[in-house]
């Protein structure tokens, strides 16, 4: 079922998880051990992330080092169709630019199609850890929206094939992704929200969001949404703080405030046990105020964290 549909037919605040592969050379089963817990809240859909290649020195035996690409976590497209066809629910694959062709994208897509899978999360990806700027492929996308209008295109039955007369027409139900504290590359909050209405005009029937900290950034962010048009379901991303490196990693990678509450008291934790209690109440605690606040979804990013996420969910339900 296409995630709009899930929105649709729900009656109360939904729940969704998102997964990252597991590194290279582990197997699906580690997918389910972490998934087999959670399973008992019906989440209605699970997003599976996208993880680029990176370039890296590998050293030969003559000593020398050769670049190579290497793609830690394969496997999302594998992996959606596994929870799929394990769980019998729906899996919400990441696509991204970064790193394909329009033919690559293309193809991918029809295998997602082929294997019963009718949502994407369409993102633009970052630059690969080496490089500072992203860069899209020669032939590839830059933004997001370029991304989202090929999937449209195909959901039409348009091809890049142009010979490709009366084409199968795919179904993609198509997220992307909105930032409440701002995308960091974006001169402002305002451009961003401008940006992210043309995603939505063309063809995004939701919004999925960055992880936050404080409730109040997310209200602001629906209301300026719909001040500016964008009528579509505003889906929060939550997250566990879990130990006190995030205070620094979280702002760094994401581009997100923690507030003084929350890192004061990180901050006096004397361990990571400390650490995750104070995560986890703090996340009960905004996910009931979403909750309250009418949110149509609460979607968790579990993360390598499903027993916090876990104790989070159980005090909801
Ligand atoms: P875009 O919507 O393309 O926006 C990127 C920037 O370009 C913004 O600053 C925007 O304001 C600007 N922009 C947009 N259009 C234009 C234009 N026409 N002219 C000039 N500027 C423009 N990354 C992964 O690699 N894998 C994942 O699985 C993944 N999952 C994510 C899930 C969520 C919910 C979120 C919020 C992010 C995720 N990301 C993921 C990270 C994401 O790829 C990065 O945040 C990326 O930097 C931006 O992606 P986007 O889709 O928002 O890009």
């Amino acid at each position: 079922m296409r995630v709009i549909e899930h929105l649709n037919q729900a009656k109360d605040t939904i729940i969704s998880f998102e997964v990252l592969p597991p590194l290279k050379g582990r197997t699906i089963n580690s997918i389910y051990d972490h998934l087999d817990p959670l399973m008992e809240f019906k989440p209605s859909w699970i997003n599976v992330t996208y993880h680029r290649s990176e370039s890296m020195f590998k050293k030969k035996q003559d000593g020398t080092f050769e670049k190579v690409e290497v793609r830690k976590r394969p496997g999302t497209v594998g992996i959606c169709a596994a929870i799929m066809n394990h769980y019998k629910i729906d899996a919400v694959p990441h696509f991204i630019c970064g790193g394909f062709t329009k033919r690559e994208t293309e193809d991918a897509l029809i295998d997602l199609n082929f294997l019963g899978v009718d949502n994407v999360l369409v993102l633009r990806g970052d630059a690969p850890k080496n490089e500072t700027a992203f860069e899209p492929e020669q032939e590839g996308h830059r933004y997001a929206i370029d991304l989202l209008k090929q999937v449209s295109q195909l959901n039409n039955g348009l091809y890049l094939d142009e010979d490709i007369l009366n084409g199968g027409k795919t179904n993609f139900c198509i997220g992307v992704a909105g930032y409440p504290e701002k995308h960091f590359e974006a001169p402002n909050l305002e451009i961003d929200l401008r940006r992210l209405k043309d995603k939505v005009d063309a063809g995004a029937t939701y919004i999925m969001t960055q992880m936050f900290f404080d409730n109040q950034k997310f209200y602001d962010f629906v209301k300026a949404c719909r001040n500016i048009g964008i009528d579509v379901p505003v889906i929060p991303g939550l997250k566990p703080i879990t130990n006190k490196k995030q205070l620094s990693v979280l702002p760094r990678m994401f581009h997100v405030d923690i507030p003084t509450e929350l890192s004061n008291a990180i901050m006096r934790c004397k361990n990571d046990e400390e650490c995750e209690k104070v995560g986890t109440e703090w996340l009960i605690q905004q996910s009931k105020e979403l909750k309250q606040f009418g949110a149509p979804v609460l979607h968790y990013y579990t993360l390598g964290k499903p027993k916090i996420v876990w104790n989070v969910v159980k005090e909801l339900v």
